[in-house]
């Protein structure tokens, strides 16, 4: 890993696995984009349930905000999905392992298929379940903003999916009070997903076994 100290934060460079998987997702012929969500939704009631869990033996971690909640909010003006959560959250060292630096399971096991498979990876992207970094199918910059449970600071990691990212420190105020929001800056190709009715299409198609109630807001304005 590269890390280089620049004025808009520290820039790192993605282990080389994400970042041939990176460089896949986006350029595959793979049509589905769809599953972006199904990843996002899934992430988020992965991090609902481990509070849930952690929370048996520490129950300071959920206070008064005790109720799990995924909120998407759609701002068709500035082309921007976001996906909230008050779940677990992560830490400045678990963002950037989880996002960039450790290929976990799933992207090794792709990678190996891949590998096998000799490049089809259009037909491999829809078997495998593809994780966070679908993403870049639908958008060109991602923001995640994410507060640890029981901790008193906020970071905020960046990316072009270009083979870098950053992670810089945020003011409490603009970060979730525990959990996780996910700004997806949509590409051209990404516009359609600031459609409420296609969201909740596809969260009825996709999500409709997630335990943790998904709602849908306009910007705040
Ligand atoms: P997987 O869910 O199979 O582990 P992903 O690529 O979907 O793979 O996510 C990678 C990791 O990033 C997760 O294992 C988790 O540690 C972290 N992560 C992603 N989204 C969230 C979230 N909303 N809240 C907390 N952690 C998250
Ligand atoms: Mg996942």
């Amino acid at each position: 890993m590269t890390t280089t100290e620049a004025s808009h934060g520290e820039s790192r460079a993605f282990a080389a696995d994400v970042a041939k998987l990176l460089h896949l997702m986006v350029h595959s012929v793979y049509s589905d984009r769809d599953v972006f969500l199904r990843e996002l939704i899934s992430n988020a009631a992965d991090a609902c349930e481990r509070l849930r869990y952690e929370a048996i033996a520490n129950p300071g971690l959920v206070g008064d905000d005790a109720k799990p909640a995924i909120t998407l909010t759609v701002d068709a003006e500035a082309n921007r999905l976001t996906l909230e959560d008050n779940g677990i959250g992560m830490s400045k060292p678990e963002l950037i392992e989880a996002l960039g630096t450790i290929a976990h399971s799933g992207t090794k096991a792709f990678m190996e298929r891949l590998d096998a498979a000799q490049g089809d990876s259009a037909n491999l992207i829809g078997q495998f379940g593809v994780g966070f970094y679908s993403a870049f199918m639908v958008a060109e910059k991602v923001d995640v903003i994410s507060r640890s449970a029981g901790t008193a600071e906020a970071w905020q990691w960046s990316s072009d999916g270009k083979g870098t990212f950053t992670v810089t420190p945020v003011e409490l105020a603009e970060a979730p009070a525990r959990g996780t929001r996910v700004v997806l800056h949509l590409s051209e190709d990404g516009k359609a997903y600031t459609e409420r009715f296609k969201l909740q299409r596809i969260i009825k198609d996709q999500s409709g076994h997630v335990p943790v109630p998904i709602s849908i807001k306009d910007k705040p304005d």
